[in-house]
């Protein structure tokens, strides 16, 4: 039996009206219902026009006597002028169009002698009543509307306004809609939130729903129909994410039990060589994720942290603990340059402890292993020895970019896989990389990012939490300061104060948004975004003038560039003498390397960047840093760039120059950002400060997603009871056997929608 929603809507509407929804890519019933108000208008009191006062919210019954419609006179665009009565008195209607062919759609139906209802503001214009672009119903133009006294009871309810396109307004679609819902019967629609689930929650059955979200007779109706609507999006998602669990605690995984304590192994080893005390957070995550590796089923653990927090450690323990239970470790990084710094600093801290030999077989000797690093741009040859290495087990920890994803890449025996900074990764990579084990192996996830309850109970659903709260002791922390770009007394202060910092043998970044300056504003996210196989380079937020902070692109002073900059830099006085490097996404490998290395050791204290310094860069003695344009950053990204100084003993200073306006959300940000460097906090001003879209990604907005009505944000009581129900639920019928219509949402949504809305946040 197909349902109902899966009618094509040519079997119930003509040609053109099919093809008219279809603009709105809507082309089956369930489409169409589906396709919500994005408002009510409210029809506000019933008046005479005689009785009208100016500033009241009003609906009249009235016909229209008169339409007329001119070219504006004194700018482009054209004007429509309706006269209508309601017997007795006469009003007069404006509606503004761009162009007269902008108005056709109202010059055909108001038409002399056309009845409805007009609701609008009253208004006033050289001393005359009027309502100016006043949303109307007109009698017969729906099926049920063919009488005055059908009018005036319709008359009380709210208007539903629907986003539309060119040549289906959003009367036409109110029209559709009455066609399918005049004879929608409740079995014609499957409801996926089960009905004991309905009950217990006080929720209306699906088809009541849809009923009410597009002909509500009250505006409390429709809220009420909303909520419905919304718990059941948070309800299917919690049900996938509730069965993905299940599924994975039904998988079976190695055991990587630590060493007895007292027996010599990497592990041991690298704790006795460690120049510093564990923080008591990173000791009791570590014990967390040591049972869990121990356990026969795979672990799934998401690490929160903040900036500097010390997760790399941690993430590194639980690495030798599997290597030292005789199994491999692969970490992913999202770019090249924090892949290569991962390396570097494993070596380093393992010491002779990764000087090589042979961990598989009769070979081993003593406890040490290799380091492999694999990414992208790797040389031929280098390439086929990590693999190699890889493959044979030689490497017990192999760490890497994209590239690890690939087929080619194989492991002896993948015990952990540890994702970095997972915000820039997807649920679909992260099972690419566990599929390489023999069983599922164990994941770590780590992030810097602050991730609001909510939006980790939705986007990680399916992973627990562990948090690291406190920063290692002896940090002196960091003062942030927002500077006026262009003022030359602070410009001229800057560089001195960067001066300062070198002469007391320590560093300074300098970000810019973009690495030419002559290319257009938006090169740097041009091509780089979803091709390349690392994301170096990638303003994540960057608002590259869509206007939401006032002003277009080409209205605004380009962006500072990299070359630029640093050209500016060299031929500073402030810093004759001092050796200015440079380092963005388009430079070859090595010469990152190079050019990574040469500002950790000093040789080159300053330097000029992208973004490509974003993410978990580490160099201590790194002080200051300089961020141009940074009002074009989102605060999550400011944040991670700022954690990339003070991360020693010495305090850390971060300038933040920008040409921002007061009172703009840009300004807002900045002030934010010079407020406070609580990651939690700049994360919930965040949120409040951008759009939903933005918080789930930009994925969100143009296309339809299964997260519809849903804020992940505003709804977090909606979700939690969603995630109680679904887990009682799929605790009932793992499968969802009994719960078909459930199984099938699940399956419709997530296939397509989901995967994408989870890779994307
Ligand atoms: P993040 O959580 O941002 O990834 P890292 O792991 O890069 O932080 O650690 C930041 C710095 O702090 C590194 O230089 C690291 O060696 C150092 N560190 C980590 N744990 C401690 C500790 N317990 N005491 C002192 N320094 C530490
Ligand atoms: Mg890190």
């Amino acid at each position: 039996m197909t349902a109902r929603t899966d009618e094509r809507l040519e079997r119930t509407f003509d040609k053109r009206t099919a093809t008219a929804l279809g603009k709105l890519g809507l082309s089956t019933v369930g489409d169409l219902l589906g396709h919500y108000p994005r408002r009510y208008a409210d029809p506000g009191a019933l008046e005479d026009i005689a009785a009208l006062q100016v500033g009241e919210h009003v609906t009249i019954l009235a016909r229209v006597e008169q339409a007329t419609v001119r070219p504006m006179r004194n700018r482009k665009g054209a004007l429509m002028e309706v006269v209508v009565t309601d017997g007795s008195s006469r009003l007069s209607l404006t509606f503004f169009g761009k162009h007269r062919g902008s108005l056709y759609n109202h010059e055909k139906r108001l038409v002399p002698g056309a009845k409805g209802l007009f609701t609008g503001t009253v208004g006033l214009y050289r001393g005359t009543r009027q309502l100016t672009h006043p949303d109307f119903t007109l009698m017969g133009e729906e099926s049920d509307l063919d009488s005055d006294e059908a009018l005036l009871e319709h008359a009380t309810k709210p208007i539903p306004i629907y986003p539309a396109a060119a040549g289906i307004p959003s009367w036409k679609v109110q029209a559709a809609l009455r066609v399918v819902l005049d004879t929608l019967a409740d079995d014609d629609v499957p409801d996926p939130v089960p009905e004991e689930v309905l009950r217990r929650q006080g929720l209306p059955g699906r088809a009541a729903a849809l009923r009410s979200l597009h002909r509500p007779a009250t505006m409390e109706e429709a809220y009420r129909a909303r909520h419905r609507m919304r718990f059941e999006e948070a309800f299917v998602l919690q049900a996938a994410l509730a069965q993905r669990r299940a599924r994975t605690a039904a998988e079976d995984a190695t055991a990587r039990p630590s060493l007895p304590s007292g027996a010599p192994g990497l592990l041991a080893d690298f704790d006795a060589a460690l120049p510093f005390t564990l923080t008591a957070g990173q000791r009791a995550v570590g014990e967390e994720i040591a049972a869990e590796l121990a356990a026969p089923r795979p672990m799934h653990r998401l690490l929160q942290g903040e900036v500097g927090s010390g997760k790399t450690v941690v993430a590194l323990r639980a690495m030798l603990q599997v290597v030292d239970a005789g199994g491999q470790a692969a970490l992913l990084a999202p770019t090249e340059v924090l892949a290569a710094q991962h390396a570097r600093t494993l070596r380093a801290l393992l010491g002779p402890l990764a000087e090589g030999g042979t961990l598989f077989g009769s070979e081993r000797s003593g406890a040490s292993t290799r380091v492999a690093l694999l990414t992208g741009s790797l040389g031929a040859k280098a390439r086929k020895e990590a693999l190699l290495q890889a493959a044979s087990g030689e490497a017990g920890i192999v760490v890497g970019t994209h590239a690890l994803l690939s087929e080619q890449v194989q492991f002896a025996d993948l015990g952990l896989v540890v994702v970095d900074e997972q915000h820039r990764f997807g649920v679909e990579q992260r099972d690419a990389l566990r599929a390489k084990g023999r069983v599922a192996p164990h994941l770590l996830v780590m992030t810097a990012t602050p991730i609001p309850r909510t939006v980790a109970m939705t986007v990680f659903g399916d992973l627990e939490t562990s948090s690291l709260t406190e920063v290692p002791a002896g940090r002196a922390g960091i003062t942030t300061v927002a500077v006026p770009a262009g003022n030359v007394r602070w410009t001229d202060r800057t560089w001195a104060r960067v001066r300062e910092e070198v002469d007391a043998g320590r560093r300074a970044y300098v970000v810019c948004a973009r690495i030419h300056p002559d290319a257009p504003a938006d090169e740097p996210a041009a091509g780089a975004r979803r091709a390349a196989a690392d994301f170096d380079d990638v303003p994540e937020f960057l608002d590259l003038g869509d206007g939401a902070d006032g002003g277009s692109a080409a209205e605004r002073k380009p962006l500072r560039a990299v070359l630029e900059v640093v050209e500016e830099l060299r031929a500073r006085p402030e810093l004759q003498g001092v050796e200015v490097g440079v380092l963005h996404g388009q430079m070859a490998p090595d010469q990152k390397d190079a050019a990574m290395a040469r500002f950790a050791s000093g040789e080159a204290p300053v330097l000029v960047s992208t973004t490509v310094v974003e993410v978990g860069v580490d160099v201590p003695e790194a002080t200051a840093m300089v961020i141009f344009d940074a009002d074009r950053f989102g605060i999550s990204q400011l944040h991670q760039l700022r954690g990339r100084v003070g991360r020693g003993t010495d305090p850390g200073l971060c300038l933040l120059v920008s040409d921002a306006e007061p009172g703009t959300p840009a300004f807002a940000r900045l002030e934010a950002m010079t407020r406070t460097t609580d990651g939690f906090e700049l994360a919930n001003l965040d949120l409040e400060l951008r759009s939903e879209g933005d918080v789930l990604g930009a994925a969100q907005s143009g296309r339809a997603s299964s997260l519809r009505l849903l804020r992940v944000v505003k709804d977090a009581g909606i979700i939690e009871e969603a995630r109680t129900a679904a887990a009682d639920v799929v605790r009932a019928s793992p499968d969802l056997a009994e719960f078909p219509e459930l199984a099938a949402a699940i399956r419709a949504q997530l296939d397509e929608d989901q995967e994408e809305f989870l890779e994307r946040a």
